[in-house]
């Protein structure tokens, strides 16, 4: 989900996040690590300034309406580090009540204005690049430089988007008739709620809210409730870049099902983005149906990741370790099924294994040198090892890892198993862990019909020298975004989104201001 190849200005930014992944391994078997929270970051975390405890509403920091909070826990240790506001359905509503009376006011700021506030707000962002990192490891685990990465990340959206605002054009059409002439023009679509994961709590609502501000809509947000204080933090900042009170509204809580009926069923909210899995955006689609809004649903991936006989084996087997491996294999792009064709089968599984072995280390997120941050609960350490299990006894062999990693209760060594089957359950489900499984295929339409097989179609990726192979494997897989010889797809810059039941809309790049503009046709007559 990493924007690289950022501007010089986000420098210490994801653009490198390639070459960090590999700096930050070292040679050895991964490791465990005590997993606890260095002394001088459990300073930071005390006193913190970003870390807020309360939603936020009408430009105001609130608690709950009748007082409730939640705890937030550092996955790696399962330390308590704060509590925050458990919001319910009179918080929402209040939410709701004030981004639709700031909208009518936001909607006619000039775009100058919003760029402005934007800009700023990606200044800012920068300024506490270090701060916003160590919340997000502390609230999600992965390791400090990845943190730092997103971070940059959420900032190239503010920054993308201050500039894509004094961009929204219209249209003049040519009418038929002498007497009228057709005039286009784009308008904020309103208010619009944003669900937000947790495995990029900062990145993922900096992207939405970022493009929605920049059309003239207001927001009502819901963080994952893993990782509320990312989100909080951003809209602190969001505060002090001037964004007007009403226009961003946070609501923090555990009852996810409950909120997300409210903003679904609400008639003062126009648009709902929902980043998350497949079950969930389904739900919300249903739930809307009633006040027919406009949706954006970036869902579950299910990545093919395929290696074909002529790829240069070396960069496939670099690029699959890193789409597999990053954020501990908890990204809705992570290559999920890496298909490799007969001739360099064993060749690439040998060179995966062994930059495994060298390359990743497991341990607590903020140990300089760690790669591999814990899995973010319980039942994902279940799922993972659900699928490892079930893969194995289809017939899979174990090249590394397997099981649980002594660094604590949260932690999965990272896995290799290769000759698994299409019909293993980890060719069929997302895994959301940091589990390799090799597919053996023969013709190139066998690795495009597995590639295509499953309901979801959100990145993809293939490794070949062909330049017509290239093109024909490009347009035929059934995702909505391609890597070809690149495992490194994700850039402001780019459309950001999924096809099939990955979801609908775009983020990032000039595209992703249209889900938060609706087109008015204005016809002029009597002339
Ligand atoms: P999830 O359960 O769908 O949670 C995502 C968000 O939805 C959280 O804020 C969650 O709140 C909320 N939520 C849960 N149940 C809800 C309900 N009934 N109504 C309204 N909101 C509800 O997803 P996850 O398993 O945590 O996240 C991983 C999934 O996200 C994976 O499938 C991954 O592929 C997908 N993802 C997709 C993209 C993309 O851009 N396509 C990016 C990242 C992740 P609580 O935390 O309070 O439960």
């Amino acid at each position: 989900m990493f924007a690289y190849g950022l501007s010089v200005r986000y420098g210490r930014s994801i653009a490198v996040s390639l070459q960090r992944f590999q700096e930050l391994s070292h040679s050895g078997r991964a490791m465990s690590s005590a997993a606890k929270v260095l002394p001088q970051y459990q300073q930071f975390l005390d006193e913190a300034k970003l870390i807020r405890q309360k939603a936020y509403i009408n430009g105001k920091w609130n608690d709950a309406c009748d007082g409730a909070t939640f705890e937030v826990r550092n996955p790696a240790t399962g330390d308590r580090i704060t509590s925050v506001a458990d919001c319910s359905a009179k918080d929402v509503h209040q939410a709701i009540n004030a981004a639709q009376k700031a909208f009518k006011t936001w909607r006619d700021t000039t775009a100058k204005e919003r760029s402005v506030i934007l800009r700023r707000w990606a200044d800012l962002m920068t300024k506490h690049q270090k701060e916003l990192a160590m919340i997000l490891t502390a609230e999600n685990g992965k390791p400090l430089a990845e943190a730092e990465a997103e971070v940059a990340s959420g900032a190239s959206f503010f920054e993308w988007y201050s500039e894509e605002a004094r961009h929204i054009t219209g249209d003049i059409i040519n009418a038929p008739f002498k007497d009228r002439q057709f005039f286009v023009i784009k308008e904020p679509v309103g208010v619009a709620a944003m669900i937000t994961p947790w495995n990029f709590p900062s990145s993922m609502l900096a992207r939405k809210v970022s493009a929605a501000l920049a059309a003239g809509c207001t927001c009502v947000m819901k963080p994952a409730s893993e990782t509320p204080l990312s989100a909080l933090a951003l809209v602190q900042l969001g505060e002090e870049a001037g964004v007007p009170p009403g226009v961003l509204n946070i609501v923090t809580g555990t009852n996810a099902a409950e909120i997300g009926k409210i903003l679904c069923e609400s008639p003062l909210i126009a648009k709902i983005s929902f980043t998350g899995s497949t079950n969930v955006g389904k739900l919300l689609i249903q739930q809307s149906a009633s006040t027919v809004k406009r949706m954006s649903m970036e869902l579950g991936g299910h990545a093919p990741f395929i290696v074909f006989n002529s790829a240069d084996i070396k960069a496939a087997a670099e690029a699959a370790l890193f789409s597999k491996f990053r954020a501990s294999g908890q990204t809705c792009v992570c290559a999920n099924r890496i298909l490799v064709q007969d001739k360099i089968y064993d060749a690439f599984a040998d060179q995966l294994a062994e930059l495994i072995d060298k390359k990743l280390r497991v341990g607590n997120g903020f140990e300089s040198g760690t790669t591999q941050g814990p899995l973010i609960s319980k039942k994902a350490i279940d799922k993972v090892a659900k699928h490892v299990e079930d893969a194995l006894q289809r017939g899979g062999k174990l090249l590394s890892g397997g099981q649980k990693h002594p660094a604590g209760e949260q932690f999965f060594a990272p896995t290799l198993i290769r000759d698994v089957p299409t019909d293993a359950l980890i060719c069929n489900e997302e895994t959301f862990g940091p589990v390799a499984p090799l597919v053996r295929f023969a013709e190139e339409d066998e690795a495009v019909a597995i590639a295509n097989s499953v309901r979801v179609g959100l990145a993809g990726y293939f490794y070949s020298q062909d330049v017509a192979q290239i093109w024909r494997v490009a347009k035929r897989l059934e995702v909505g975004m391609v890597g070809a010889n690149t495992a490194m797809i994700s850039s402001v810059e780019a459309p950001f989104g999924g096809v099939k039941e990955s979801g609908m809309g775009r983020e990032g790049s000039r595209y992703g201001l249209d889900d938060y503009l609706n087109i008015k046709y204005i016809c002029l007559g009597g002339l």
